[in-house]
């Protein structure tokens, strides 16, 4: 009788521990993305930071509690369920500590209420508001993207009735440039078959398209301009402090399906976030003319990239341009677009991404269209 209830309770703790296994949620990235320390908060853009988990699923987020300490107000927010492990505090010793002069951000474990973790931001409320959005992932994670957003900003251009366009980081006038270079250093991206590296294509690419836009005239701000090892969310801080009005990555794709070919453009929209907040409606206009412009760039950039590769590989494939959240794009503060020119995997389409003339055709077409995105023209 004793070994059959001791039997029974190793049985049913066994299952206990699979199904909080199973139940818990774990944290696969986190990012911190910023725009800056400008004292002068009107200098910087609508969005003054954001705090994106990456988990492998939906979380349940609670809106703990609202408090207010020394004209300063906290937020707390509790995700149920997440499993706590070493990684995660890896993660969280690594995050990107806000260097806002505007508000800060604190992540812990927590057991009560309940096992998760304490998501606090401390905020001006004169500068800063916030919201929350979800979403699903390129690598099909599920996003939980917080907001922190420029308040002054937001009510300059309400009570001035300014056009949000000018004033929010999408002026095109705005026409310094940034170049994202894909990978480098310790992260080699895609590897094909006879070992051309993913991280050196995006590099020799990168290069040529900030020359020919340079010598046009533009002001061109890269990423990374040699084999350096550069996180996600530097990459997207460096992009917003640099007040850019538009950015570029650039990187070459991999599938099983050796067969697979050809190029494609990737850009955030609205329709891949489930708003959880409702938002003032400027920044509604902010954000149609952020996913707007994104969608232009992007089918600027497929257009003349492929105009321009055909001369060489008429066969290339028009992969098109497709919406998707990734990392970097959900970081920018501007319009923004990333670029796979062709693929490692695809014996043929490697050697043509190694081929420097190859490089150069798929650099005009890069370049140009920048530039047609830049003048309307396209
Ligand atoms: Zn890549």
């Amino acid at each position: 009788m004793k070994i059959r209830t001791l039997a029974r309770t190793l049985v049913v703790t066994f299952f206990a521990q699979c199904i909080s296994l199973d139940a818990a949620i774990v944290v696969e990235k986190l990012m911190h993305h910023r725009s800056g320390d400008n004292k002068n908060v009107l200098e910087l853009p609508l969005e003054l930071g954001k705090v994106v988990f990456y988990l492998s699923n939906e979380p349940h987020v609670t809106a703990l509690k609202e408090e207010s300490r020394n004209n300063k107000k906290v937020a707390s927010f509790v995700l149920p369920d997440i499993a706590l492990t070493p990684a995660l505090n890896q993660m969280l010793t690594s995050l990107k500590q806000s260097n806002s002069a505007h508000y800060s951000v604190n992540i812990s474990p927590v057991k009560n209420p309940e096992q998760g973790l304490l998501l606090s931001i401390t905020y001006d409320p004169n500068y800063v508001t916030i919201a929350h959005d979800s979403f699903v992932a390129i690598g099909m994670q599920k996003g939980l993207v917080f907001y922190l957003y420029n308040k002054k900003l937001l009510d300059t251009i309400q009570n001035k009735e300014l056009p949000v366009l000018q004033t929010a980081c999408l002026d095109k006038k705005k026409s310094s440039i940034v170049i994202d270079c894909g990978h480098g250093g310790n992260d080699s991206g895609a590897v094909s078959p006879s070992g051309i590296l993913e991280k050196e294509v995006a590099l020799e690419i990168g290069k040529k398209v900030s020359q020919l836009l340079t010598k046009q005239g533009y002001q061109v701000h890269m990423t990374r301009n040699s084999d350096a090892t550069v996180d996600i969310d530097d990459r997207t801080t460096f992009a917003n402090t640099h007040n850019a009005g538009l950015l570029v990555s650039i990187h070459a794709n991999f599938a099983g399906n050796i067969k697979a070919s050809g190029v494609e453009t990737f850009f955030l929209d609205g329709a891949l976030l489930k708003q959880q907040d409702s938002l003032q409606q400027v920044m509604q206009g902010y954000k149609t003319q952020l996913y707007k412009s994104n969608y232009v760039l992007s089918r600027c950039l497929q257009e003349k990239v492929l105009s321009y590769v055909k001369t060489k590989n008429p066969q290339v494939v028009d992969r098109k341009v497709k919406k998707a959240v990734s990392q970097l794009l959900i970081g920018v503060t501007m319009p923004a677009a990333l670029i796979e020119v062709g693929f490692l995997s695809n014996l043929k389409e490697s050697y043509y991404l190694k081929d420097e003339e190859y490089q150069n055709l798929l650099s005009k077409g890069i370049a140009e269209g920048i530039v047609s995105y830049l003048t309307n023209l396209c």
